[in-house]
């Protein structure tokens, strides 16, 4: 069984469903067909707000395009070191912005404090720097740990404050949203969230995500932007249809609870392991563990697949359709090669 990412699935039966019956018949290219229409409807509905969505097929592309709708190619972007769009993305922020800066932050857990953002923040109007243009945090974060809407409305303030807007990548925005147990809403634009890059491609679609601009005024060149950047899908509908499918009968969020159920267990299982420990909160569906050298390479032997981000640090994440037999066995592998004292070698 594979932890090493949550797209290492397929997808869920209810979006391949939705994806043959959008197959039938004819429609209308390039977004101009009731399926994409009827995205931005669901959202609408879901987040309690008028919005303008974008359908993409990739979350590379869902926060490139984003961000080069709300900075200029002289805009600083401050965001988390471990940013996705930081480190994960090849330098597509920075091509799509047309040269916009990443300002890197530290942070513990992957997250960012308003203090720690207030003071990164200068050069408005000195013509030698770049001029600060947005912040873009990620939750649930790349630590797989959560900002609470209180978290991130304190962020947002600093950010208006000095004129700024607020991304979210929300690559697990599902996981995050079934951790916390509150609205969509709470955790995005009330909390002042202008964009959101929601994604669907890891909890249970094939390709999809939804650029979710709360702020509408924002959005207004994101179509020229897309299609320059090669996302106008011709076949949009195809996107499209995973989202609805994603959508109906809250899919999304019992993806996301299961994704979640299954990683608690695990981080609870491994903490409770002798040598083992948590490297941050397990608060979703990731699980950052130090474990003893010679139990990762029995784990490994016995077929599981995960990232050593560290020597001796796992990564472990879970999907939406992680089955507990394999968390339960991964647990006994585990505590097998420890309680023998494979530990003991080290
Ligand atoms: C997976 C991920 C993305 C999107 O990655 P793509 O490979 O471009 O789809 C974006 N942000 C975070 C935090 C991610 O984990």
């Amino acid at each position: 069984m594979n932890f090493a990412s949550d797209n290492v699935t397929g997808a869920c039966p209810e979006v391949l469903q939705a994806l043959l019956a959008a197959n039938e018949g004819s429609a209308m290219p390039y977004g101009n067909d009731p399926l994409t229409e009827a995205v931005e409807g669901r959202l609408v509905a879901l987040f309690g707000c008028d919005l303008k969505a974008f359908p993409v097929a990739t979350g590379t592309a869902a926060n490139a395009l984003a961000l080069a709708c709300l900075a200029p190619p002289y805009g600083a972007i401050y965001c988390h070191a471990e940013a996705h769009i930081n480190v994960d993305e090849c330098g597509a922020p920075e091509l799509m912005t047309g040269g916009a800066k990443l300002v890197p932050l530290a942070g513990e857990a992957g997250k960012l404090t308003p203090e720690t953002l207030a003071a990164a923040i200068h050069g408005a109007g000195v013509v030698h720097h770049n001029q600060p243009a947005a912040v873009s945090l990620t939750n649930e974060t790349e630590a797989g740990t959560l900002y609470r809407p209180e978290e991130l409305a304190a962020l947002s303030a600093v950010a208006r404050e000095h004129g700024l807007k607020v991304h979210l990548d929300g690559a697990r925005f599902a996981n995050a949203v079934a951790a916390l147990g509150c609205s969509p809403a709470d955790l995005t634009w009330r909390a002042g969230v202008d964009v959101l890059s929601f994604g669907a491609t890891k909890n249970g679609c094939l390709a999809a995500e939804a650029v979710v601009f709360f702020d509408k005024a924002a959005a207004e060149a994101f179509p020229y932007y897309r299609k320059r950047a090669g996302h106008l899908f011709s076949k949009m509908r195809m996107i499209s249809a995973q989202l609805g499918g994603y959508f109906e009968d809250e899919i999304w969020l019992r993806n996301a609870r299961h994704a979640n159920a299954m990683a608690r267990r695990l981080a609870e299982g491994l903490a409770a392991l002798p040598g083992c420990s948590l490297l941050h909160p397990c608060e979703a569906n990731e699980v950052f563990v130090a474990v003893p050298a010679p139990a990762i390479e029995r784990l490994r032997e016995a077929g599981f697949g995960f990232y050593e981000w560290a020597p001796g640090q796992l990564r472990l994440v879970c999907a939406w359709n992680t089955e507990e037999a394999d968390v339960a066995r991964f647990l006994e592998t585990a505590a097998a090669a420890l309680e023998r004292g494979d530990s003991a070698a080290r």
